[in-house]
């Protein structure tokens, strides 16, 4: 018999943290990273961020250097995108003509962006943000005199925004609800990223119907809101979320339903195929529901438990979902998992006003479910200890920054 070997689809953040956490876990066998983009694993978050205002390189987004993968005998094949998986006959098949065996498949192929089905968002100053290519063509279109319009006023639109502002080009955001993040913090502190961005000299209009791109050849020129103005623009970002990449899972006969479906410990209806990173609907034993993750941190953790099983016994994720946003003179962090109708009210302990505060999203029972830190550090862990508690809480001390949140 051969050497093992594992086969990773997606050369992302979870790709090569599933080949560097098989080596931690002493896997000897072979390992290979098909990656459809042309560069070596990176993360993302630097560019939306640091990246996107021209204050860091795409090395250092890189997870490891080639250098690293040589040391650790790890084949990443960049440029190669897996066009079928054979779960039976243990193969997959690559756009460059291979078919390759393989003993256990981990699936990272992460996100696509949303795309916006109305006339004109073909046009060439017209972009989505995935990819570091997406964000150097943005920052082309930054500088004063300039105008950038948002569409959607997520993570993305916020975050580009205000790196826009950061190289003084005028922002137009448009969201289409009540408030940007609405969805994902509720009225009262998605009120405090609507006033950030105004207080940076965003035009933010909320509430919104955009109905088609205006163009001039292949340029837009603006954009057609349903009661006929049209916006200016010198360069549109459409930031309206991301769908999970899972044809190659759906072609290959797994369960899919919003991502690949997999268990406790990451293993998808085929127990030698693993899913990890945005594409994983996880069985989250400690929730005790499903939950897709579309962050950074999920991306990272996920892919030691899957080595663990990989090289031992079954190992279930247990890591609570985890992310963060940087925006201007704002830092936040979110931990937990409270969507929409999951919580009965969000507890603020100390003022948004001043940009410093903690909000805790608190279920019927007074269980904390997930909590927020913005402009406070550091507090993650306590956060996380009271959520992992499960008990009922103090209100009154809950929203007490005299009271230490480890007494409450
Ligand atoms: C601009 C930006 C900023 C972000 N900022 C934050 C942040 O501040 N905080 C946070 O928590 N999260 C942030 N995120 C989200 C975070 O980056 C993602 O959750 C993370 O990238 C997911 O990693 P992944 O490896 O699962 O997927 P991805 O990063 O999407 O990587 C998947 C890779 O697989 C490749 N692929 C897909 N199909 C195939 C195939 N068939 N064959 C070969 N390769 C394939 C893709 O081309 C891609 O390179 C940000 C995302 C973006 C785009």
């Amino acid at each position: 018999m051969g050497q093992q070997h594992v086969a990773i689809v997606g050369g992302g953040l979870a790709g090569a943290k599933s080949a560097e956490e098989l080596r931690n876990k002493g896997f000897k066998g072979a390992i290979s990273i098909f990656a459809a983009e042309d560069h070596l694993p990176y993360e993302r978050p630097p560019f939306s961020k640091d990246y996107l205002q021209s204050k860091s390189k795409f090395t250092d987004a890189l997870v490891h250097d080639a250098a690293w993968y040589r040391e650790q005998h790890i084949t990443v094949l960049q440029n190669t995108r897996v066009t079928s998986i054979d779960p039976a006959a243990k193969t997959l098949h690559t756009d460059a003509g291979d078919s390759v065996d393989w003993d256990q498949l981990i699936l990272a192929t992460g996100s696509v962006p949303r795309k916006l089905p109305l006339p004109g968002t073909d046009a060439t100053n017209v972009f989505y943000l995935r990819t570091v290519e997406d964000s150097t063509n943005i920052r082309r279109h930054f500088g004063s005199g300039k105008n950038l319009v948002v569409i959607g006023g997520g993570w993305i639109g916020l975050e580009v925004a205000s790196a826009a502002r950061a190289a003084d080009t005028s922002v137009t955001i448009l969201e289409g609800a009540a408030a940007p993040l609405l969805n994902v913090l509720g009225p009262q502190n998605a009120a405090v990223f609507a006033g950030l961005h105004a207080a940076h000299g965003v035009d933010l209009r909320t509430g919104v119907k955009i109905t088609e791109l205006a163009t001039k050849g292949s340029q837009a020129v603006g954009v057609t809101l349903a009661d006929g103005e049209v916006v200016p623009a010198d360069a549109v970002l459409i930031g309206i979320g991301v769908a999970p990449e899972v044809e190659l899972a759906a072609a290959a006969g797994l369960e899919v339903e919003n991502g690949v479906l997999v268990d406790a410990a990451l293993r998808t209806s085929n127990p030698d195929i693993y899913a990890v990173g945005d594409i994983a609907n996880h069985a989250h034993p400690v929730l005790g529901h499903r939950v897709r993750v579309e962050h950074w941190a999920t991306a990272l953790n996920q892919p030691a438990a899957v080595a663990a099983s990989i090289t031992g016994s079954a190992t279930e994720y247990t890591e609570l979902p985890y992310f963060f946003s940087d925006q201007y003179d704002l830092g936040m962090e979110y931990i937990g998992h409270a969507p929409n109708g999951s919580y009965d009210k969000i507890i603020v302990r100390g003022t948004t006003d001043d940009l410093e505060f903690l909000a805790f999203w608190v279920s019927s029972d007074n269980r904390v479910l997930a909590g927020m830190n913005v402009n406070i550090w550091d507090v993650v862990d306590e956060v996380k200890a009271l959520i992992l508690s499960n008990r009922s809480v103090d209100l009154a001390r809950l929203a007490d920054p005299t009271v230490p949140l480890g007494e409450v």
